[in-house]
C-alpha cells in the first residue's frame, strides 16, 4: 500500500520521529486504517469503544494494540 494517509487524503505524508514511513497502519474491525501524525492525534477522527463509549485518538489506539 502506498503512503497514503485514509483521513486527510494525503498521499505520502512528511515522515516524522513518530512516523518514519508518513503514516502508521492498523487493522480496525477487520478494516485497515492508515493515518499520518496530523490525523492520528486530532481529536476528530477519533474512535468510540461501542462498549464503554470511551474515545481514543487514532495513535492511542495503535499505541494499545501494538
Ligand atoms: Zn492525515
Amino acid at each position: 500500500m502506498a503512503n497514503h494517509c485514509s483521513y486527510c487524503d494525503t498521499r505520502r505524508p512528511a515522515p516524522t520521529p513518530n512516523y518514519p514511513h508518513g503514516t502508521r497502519m492498523m487493522v480496525i474491525e477487520d478494516q485497515w486504517c492508515e493515518f499520518c501524525e496530523k490525523c492520528g492525534n486530532d481529536s476528530n477522527f477519533s474512535l468510540t469503544n461501542a462498549e464503554t463509549g470511551e474515545t481514543a485518538t487514532l495513535a492511542e489506539v495503535y499505541d494499545l494494540i501494538t
